[in-house]
């Protein structure tokens, strides 16, 4: 089987995103890209998380060729080329319909930084992207066009719709999906009490430089 160590990992993080709420029935997907093979490890379209195995994920190129699968793949696969594309250090990409995340799509608002751990994104604002029907080449050109508007940020809220995260692995992809939830719900809680003071873009970039050093040092 093609990319075995990707469909485990879609498999077993499909799982976490459903257990942290970030996604309700079979909305989301996930996958992983190796560059070297050109080919991207997606989940199956419309199949509930705790009922896929490895063997549902489907393997394809970025320009939609299936290479090994018996499932039809996620109806969000152009999404997630176009992602790769737009970040070529993208190695996974999470995408949600998280329910803060969600509501401040609903309202046309991006994630602002009420909250530090907005960092994780690479950025100070979460940009929207406008709203376009999901699973058509076109909310892939739309999204592509806000990643490449806003070069460094790893996340997209699309309005009335969700989130889409990438990271440098599945497990980065993820906990930044997890994070930007966090920093969502944070800011619409806030906005129902009154007015959340967002983060100076000098206060951000002291954020930054604490991020440079915190938690292990990775080469002990
Ligand atoms: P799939 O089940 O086809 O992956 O679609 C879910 C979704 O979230 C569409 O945006
Ligand atoms: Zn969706």
């Amino acid at each position: 089987m093609l990319m075995e160590g990707s469909r485990e990992r879609i498999v077993a993080y499909g799982k976490r995103v459903a257990s942290e709420g970030l996604a309700v029935g079979t909305s989301g997907n996930l996958s992983e890209f190796d560059p070297k093979m050109g080919l991207m490890a997606i989940s199956p379209s419309g199949v509930g998380y705790f009922d896929t195995n490895p063997e549902d994920v489907v393997v394809m190129r970025l320009d939609g060729t299936i290479v090994e699968g018996e499932r039809r793949p996620s109806s969000e696969a152009p999404l997630h080329a176009q992602t790769y594309r737009c970040r070529p250090n993208a190695r996974a990409v999470v995408h949600t319909h998280s329910p803060f995340a969600t509501t401040l799509a609903a309202l046309g608002q991006p994630i602002r930084a009420v909250h530090f751990t907005i960092a994780d994104a690479g950025t100070d604002v979460v940009p929207l992207s406008p709203y376009v029907t999901f699973g058509t080449p076109e909310l892939a050109e739309s999204v592509g066009k806000t990643l490449a508007e806003n070069p460094k940020t790893q996340a997209v809220l699309m309005e009335s719709h969700g989130l889409i995260a990438c990271g440098a692995s599945m497990d980065d992809a993820f906990t930044l999906a997890v994070n930007l939830e966090f920093v969502a719900r944070v800011q619409w809680q806030a906005e129902c009490v009154g007015k959340p003071r967002v983060l100076t873009p000098s206060e951000m970039g002291s954020v930054a430089e604490r991020f440079s050093t915190y938690g292990q040092d990775a080469s002990k």
